[in-house]
């Protein structure tokens, strides 16, 4: 596993904290619209970080920082996770974990190992076909579904989030994806910002508005205590 980012301090990675965020390389997922292609393919021209720098930067900051965002790429599909957690543990640092869903018995054991505070899941698209459009590759959604259950279920803090990709995920589909998961305790809808997607065609996509989003929200709030948005 590959630390190929780091920010260290953010007001945008985990709600209502300030946190530090460590991007690692590498995701099984290839999303036509993804924002982090590189640092998702890990590409060998990127230069990995060394962790006992960051550590250095964590400790100096302890007094300011609520704590460790873990993003990527797909953080789950490495088993060193487990190592950097104890790590930031060890530092007594609360985490966050960005993932793409797919790794449900790393992320259950991390969680009750007690390495894992909070968790955000990413749900791409409505829970069909279409998710294999989404992740550019076929979607195991049983899988996927199997990672939702294993969230509302553990007793950790988490929300699961989308983002507003134009043909991918529609505004009304967040009904449908909502109903699919429902109840559950935080949603976020996210902003889509084309200028850094993969492929072009995406790049030029207009993403929607506010208002659209605005629109279905009543019909969602019945099946989630809390529904954000961010980026509009
Ligand atoms: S899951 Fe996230 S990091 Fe992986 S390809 Fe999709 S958008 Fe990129």
């Amino acid at each position: 596993m590959r630390i190929l980012g780091f920010i260290e301090t953010s007001f945008l990675d985990w709600d209502n904290k300030l946190s530090a965020v460590i991007f690692v390389g590498g995701c099984n997922f290839k999303c036509p619209f993804c924002h982090n292609h590189e640092l998702a393919r890990d590409l060998k021209r990127l230069k990995e970080l060394d962790f006992d720098n960051i550590k250095k930067k964590l400790v100096a900051k302890k007094a300011w920082l609520d704590g460790v965002v873990i993003s990527g790429g797909e953080p789950m599909m490495h088993p060193e996770i487990f190592g950097l957690l104890i790590e930031l543990k060890k530092l007594n640092y609360k985490t966050k974990i960005d993932t793409n869903g797919s790794f449900p018995y790393p992320l259950k054991e991390a969680i009750e190992l007690g390495l894992v505070d909070y968790v955000a899941m990413d749900i791409k698209t409505t829970f069909d076909k279409r998710y294999d459009k989404a992740i550019g590759r076929e979607a195991w959604l049983e899988v996927l579904l199997r990672t939702v259950r294993l969230l509302k279920e553990s007793g950790v803090d988490y929300e699961f989030r989308t983002t507003m990709v134009p043909t991918i995920v529609a505004p009304t589909d967040l009904i449908t994806i909502l109903k699919d998961i429902a109840p559950v305790k935080k949603y976020a809808i996210q902003q889509f910002v084309p200028k850094n997607a993969r492929l072009k065609q995406y790049r030029l996509k207009k993403p929607y508005t506010k208002e659209e989003i605005l629109k279905v929200l009543p019909e969602l709030k019945p099946y989630a205590q809390e529904v954000v948005l961010r980026g509009f």
